[in-house]
């Protein structure tokens, strides 16, 4: 059973199409979230019923649930789509937890809708899996995510480069409006479905925010957060399209994502990414981008809209230094800084730097660095020498502490991934079991299991690109 409360379903419905999830013939529960289910206000003895997989399968329509499809546009890799909207993704509807928490339920991979174009609606096991997996280790890290509330086999192929199993993740969240949810209205000339949107946006997810200037001061807060939080665990997206990012702030839309090995600040995963547009470096100048479009689509709610975009400028110009204030509290803690000052940044800086030139491994250097000797893996010794006394000079005298709770012993490294991947593929979910629990306790101390997980790949198991998860 779940409660649902559907807000979204009542604004202007221009913004969405009515649609529900198309049957499959044959659900089978892959992988579902008792903890989460509990936040959620849902029964996890419903979650694991046979019921369960039909509803999470799109098979049954719970009572008070009301799907639908939402509309939005976005700048895909800076080019400009009129129209997208969810092809593959029903909304359920929505959930007040236990927390007092809104959030939306979503099946993905529910089958097409008037939005799919020419996909078929459906998402192989592959994606799902990796999306599942990578969002809860997102949460575990307190990194701002959507959650994956299960994961349900179809018993269908879907046609890829080849046939795979078919599945569908229910994927909960703050709520899954989107830069480009703005852009549609605006591009239409729709002020009123403009103004709706932002309403609704305000009284759920800002509601302390002043108008439309303070909506847009709390996004790019928000935001510059987020990419912050991205950037000290090595996380790559992938694919910041404008229509892949939130207006909750939360991580969204994980396709063909990665966490970095070696550290490598130009560093590019997904196969699409041709140009490198959202290399790890490019991560904080992309948000900016596309901040600067979601300010451009407020503009027409404000009466002089000269002034607006003036004013606006000045808004999106805070986000390199909220972003700046933000790395810094984040890499100050992963150096152990109880207090970090701009000075520390070219402390930080220089052993990024250290990093880039010997390729060390991002997750292992910084989990390590409070209890071991690391001069070996440098090939300047000296220079990671002089570096250490430096740090040693600056850092809190509680550091060891700080950096437990700020360095992740373990992430979902890429060659466990697609290993877990695999195996699911031959119907084997143990190696799924393994890796979430273990990336779902990321500061954990490792145990030989743990360790295995957490090492950086072999040379052979290096995985060099990642496929968007269509
Ligand atoms: P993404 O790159 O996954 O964020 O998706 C971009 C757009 O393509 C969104 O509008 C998706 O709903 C749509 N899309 C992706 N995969 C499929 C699919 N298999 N069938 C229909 N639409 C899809
Ligand atoms: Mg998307």
């Amino acid at each position: 059973m779940i409660a649902f409360d559907n807000s979204f379903a009542r604004l202007p419905d221009r913004m969405f199409t009515r649609q529900a999830p198309t049957p499959v013939t044959q659900p089978r529960m892959l992988a579902h979230n008792d903890a989460l289910a509990h936040q959620l206000g849902i029964d996890p003895a419903w979650l694991a019923s046979p019921e369960a997989a039909q509803v999470l399968a799109g098979n049954a329509i719970p009572d008070g649930a009301e799907p639908l499809a939402q509309l939005y546009a976005g700048h895909q890799f800076g080019n400009w789509n009129p129209q997208l909207g969810d092809g593959r993704a029903i909304l359920l509807g929505e959930v007040v937890g236990t927390d007092g928490q809104r959030r939306d339920v979503q099946l993905k991979g529910a089958g097409p809708t008037p939005y799919s174009r020419s996909g078929d609606g459906r998402a192989w096991l592959g994606p799902v899996l990796r999306e599942y997996l990578v969002s809860e280790a997102m949460a575990a890290m307190g990194i701002p995510t959507t959650r994956a509330l299960a994961a349900v086999a179809t018993g269908e192929s879907v046609i890829r480069e080849t046939r795979l199993p078919g599945a569908v993740l229910t994927r909960i969240a703050a709520s899954h409006i989107r830069v480009g949810s703005f852009q549609v209205h605006a591009a239409r000339q729709d002020t009123d479905a403009l103004r709706a949107l932002a309403d609704h946006v305000i009284a759920r997810h800002y509601p302390d925010a002043d108008g439309i200037p303070g909506l847009l001061d709390a996004v790019v807060a928000a935001q510059a957060r987020l990419i912050a939080r991205w950037m000290g665990v090595g996380f790559i997206h992938g694919v910041m399209n404008t229509d892949n990012m939130a207006i909750s702030g939360e991580t969204i839309d994980y396709g063909p994502c990665a966490f970095m090995d070696a550290y490598d600040p130009q560093k590019v995963f997904s196969s699409i990414d041709r140009q490198g547009r959202y290399a790890y470096a490019n991560q904080p100048g992309i948000a900016l981008w596309n901040l600067a479009q979601f300010a451009t689509a407020l503009i027409p709610l404000m009466p002089d809209q000269d002034a607006a975009i003036a004013d606006f400028t000045t808004r999106i110009n805070h986000f390199p230094d909220l972003y700046q204030a933000a790395w810094l509290h984040v890499f100050g803690a992963k150096i152990g800084l109880t207090d970090p000052q701009p000075d520390d940044a070219d402390l930080i800086q220089r052993l990024l730097t250290l990093m880039a030139q010997n390729g060390a491994d991002f997750t292992q250097t910084f989990a390590s660095l409070a209890t071991s000797d690391l001069q070996d893996r440098f090939a300047d010794r000296e220079a990671f020498a002089s570096w250490t006394a430096d740090w040693h000079r600056r850092r809190s005298s509680d550091h060891a502490a700080i950096m437990a709770g700020a360095n992740p012993q373990i992430i979902p490294r890429n060659h466990r991934v697609e290993q877990m991947i695999a195996a699911a593929v031959d119907g084997d979910m143990a190696p799924f079991d393994a890796l979430l629990d273990a990336v779902t306790a990321p500061y954990a101390p490792l145990d030989a299991a743990r360790a295995d997980l957490a090492a950086p790949p072999t040379s052979a198991e290096i995985v060099t690109a990642t496929f968007c998860g269509t």
